[in-house]
């Protein structure tokens, strides 16, 4: 194992909010190893705790309890500024008054560097997010895409070993999500530096990260690998938060697969002819997604189980239609155990 201690830590560490007489327990006994140069994301739902374990390792909200440790030196009680940490806030925070030159120098400002050299530095970051000409603007004069990119800039002027973001590429739409998600993955490689991420986005989360930690209800469901959550989630959350998954359980589940409970995801599934298929159906309702059909299918076998198919597009002879019998087909090693 390794001996550098972790970028990041999290030792049982939990945050209760109260608010009108009641106490909502945000992060709930979080334990969390996050290495340096990790590109770590923080998946779940909207409510789950994402934001409150961010905010306290950034240093803006305190844990009720625990511990949060950089590199082994506790920094629980430490001030933001006096972690080397920083912050890319969901709606940018970005000063609307001040040029977009002086947004991103203003760390520098703070530390006290002198104006020449700020200005400088922070020219060639503007450099590195591919905006040289945009110093002089404000803000408010800049689209969704470039005001994102400056944030990025101005959270990275006092060269972080951590940065922290907190879902940056919500408010973009899709087309430029996409290329943010290639370039800021770019931007972390060449830096090097330690990345937490938060999205409640599966497909962000799976193609950006070296390993993610799965949130739900203010507890970290699962730590793995994008590969491992997808192909072998430890729980239900992970396996229906991430993709889309057949979750068999009961005495169907027993009776086809011989497991209590267990996952297929639809791309595993295959249709062929009824000879050596696992169970046979009708076709209750398709949806088209380009590169693929997903077919809802009802098994006949056993009428209380619905089956998601997804078959590329490409490998269609025949489409089946509504009503249809088809024949369902999948390996063994396609069925992923539960404990549900
Ligand atoms: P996420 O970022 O995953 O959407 P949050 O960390 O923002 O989740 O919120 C987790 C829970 O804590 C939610 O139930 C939210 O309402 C509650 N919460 C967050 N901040 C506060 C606060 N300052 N006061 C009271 N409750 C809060
Ligand atoms: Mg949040």
């Amino acid at each position: 194992m390794t001996t550098t201690p972790p970028a990041v830590e999290l030792q049982d560490v939990s945050c209760v909010f109260q608010s009108g007489g009641q106490s909502v327990r945000a992060v709930d006994h979080v334990n969390l190893q996050i290495g340096e140069g990790e590109f770590f994301t923080l998946l779940g739902p909207s409510g789950s705790g994402k934001t409150t374990c961010l905010r306290m390792i950034g240093g803006f909200t305190l844990p009720t309890s625990g511990r949060i440790t950089l590199k082994g030196n506790d920094v629980s009680h430490l001030p933001p500024y006096a972690r080397p940490i920083n912050t890319v806030f969901q709606d940018y925070a970005l000063f609307p008054h001040m040029t977009v030159l002086e947004n991103v120098a203003y760390g520098l400002m703070v530390k006290g560097v002198d104006k020449a050299q700020r200005t400088q530095r922070a020219q060639a970051l503007l450099e590195m997010i591919r905006l040289p000409d945009v110093g002089a603007r404000k803000p408010g004069q800049l689209s969704g895409g470039q005001r994102q990119r400056v944030a990025l800039a101005r959270a990275l002027v006092n060269q972080p070993e951590v940065l922290l973001l907190d879902e940056p590429l919500g408010a973009l739409d899709l087309k430029l999500r996409e290329q943010m998600q290639a370039e800021l993955k770019a931007l972390q490689r060449s830096l090097g530096i330690t990345f937490l991420f938060i999205t409640h986005d599966q497909h962000e989360a799976l193609s950006m990260s070296d390993r993610i930690g799965v949130f739900n209800l203010g507890k970290l469901e699962q730590v793995a690998t994008p590969q491992d959550i997808y192909n072998r989630p430890a729980t239900r959350f992970v396996a229906q938060f991430i993709g889309a998954a057949n979750v068999l359980e009961g005495a169907a589940a027993e009776r086809l697969i011989g497991e209590p409970c267990a996952m297929l995801r639809p791309e595993q599934i295959r249709l062929g002819d009824s000879t050596g298929a696992r169970v046979s159906g009708v076709v209750r309702e398709l949806f088209y997604f380009g590169s693929f059909v997903r077919f809802e299918v009802a098994a006949s076998a056993a009428a209380e189980l619905r089956l998601q198919v997804d078959m590329p597009t490409t490998a269609l002879d025949v489409t089946p239609q509504r009503g249809d019998t088809v024949h369902l087909h999948w390996d063994a090693q396609a069925v992923h155990r539960l404990a549900c």
